[in-house]
């Protein structure tokens, strides 16, 4: 009841910020669950290295979003919002969306309700001016500094996951030549549909794209390592066991900041 009545307080409060930290409290009383806070996660990794699927079992296992800025970006893109009318020519163009319009969009992503326990951040920081950004920002809402996981792939590794993708037109089910490959060479086990190689998932492109990654996440990789935040995993370890490293990572991130 205490807690009840704190967090009615800081609701008539007004402050934002008491605000936002009560919400966690008020949820708390009312199902009676202790909410341990998360993170916040950073997850950096190349195109490739796994980022996506485990951002899921991230999710899924602790119960905060994931917040991806191309995501976010794209869908203002196909709403034409204002954000998405600013943005679009640069995503059309590959280029770097400016820092003030992905800092403000991420900072007001971040104040929603559901990311007042953690969230993961994927696709965010890119540069070393947002990694920046992002330590002001949370140092000014009173958040935990993030636990900062890079999933390591080597480049050779990479390279066969993205140019063995074959795609099923139908259902959709993804295949590797090398590492998954279908029972029946270029034929879906499903429905027995030829299978297809994106556009841009050959080897000229590919390895652009790898190198334009790199060119723009070491920095960020050096930074957060310099900081002492940087928990490298090992991406190339099969699925789960990649999962159960970054878990760690994030419970010796908690156990660090609660000390
Ligand atoms: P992604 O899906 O993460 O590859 O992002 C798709 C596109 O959105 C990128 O090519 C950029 O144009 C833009 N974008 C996503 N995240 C950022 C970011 N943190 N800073 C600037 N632009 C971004």
């Amino acid at each position: 009841m205490k807690g009840l009545l704190r967090a009615a307080d800081a609701f008539a409060a007004g402050d934002s910020g008491v605000k936002r930290g009560r919400m966690a409290s008020l949820f708390e009383v009312m199902t009676g669950r202790d909410i341990a806070v998360v993170g916040p996660i950073i997850l950096l990794g190349s195109p490739g290295a796994g980022k996506g699927t485990q951002a899921k079992l991230i999710t899924r296992h602790y119960g905060i979003p994931h917040i991806s800025t191309g995501d976010i970006l794209r869908d203002n893109v196909s709403r034409d919002t204002e954000l998405g009318k600013k943005a679009r020519a640069a995503m059309e163009q590959g280029d770097l969306v400016a820092d003030d319009l992905v800092n403000g969009m991420v900072a007001d992503r971040l104040r929603w309700p559901d990311a007042q326990r953690g969230f993961i951040l994927d696709g965010f920081p890119r540069t070393v001016a947002q990694a920046e950004w992002l330590d002001k920002e949370l140092a000014a809402e009173s958040r935990r500094a993030p636990v900062v996981i890079y999933v390591d792939v080597s480049y050779n590794q990479l390279l066969q996951r993205l140019t063995g993708r074959r795609t099923c037109p139908v259902d959709g089910k993804i295949y590797n030549i090398y590492f998954q490959p279908p029972l029946k060479q270029g034929v879906c086990d499903v429905c027995g549909t030829q299978l297809f190689q994106r556009v841009d998932d050959t080897e000229a492109v590919i390895s652009e794209r790898l190198k334009s990654y790199e060119r723009q996440t070491l920095p960020l990789v050096d930074y957060y390592n310099r900081q002492g935040r940087l928990r490298r995993v090992n991406g190339e370890l099969p699925v789960e066991q990649v999962t159960q490293q970054i878990f760690r990572a994030i419970e010796g991130g908690a156990a660090a900041a609660n000390d």
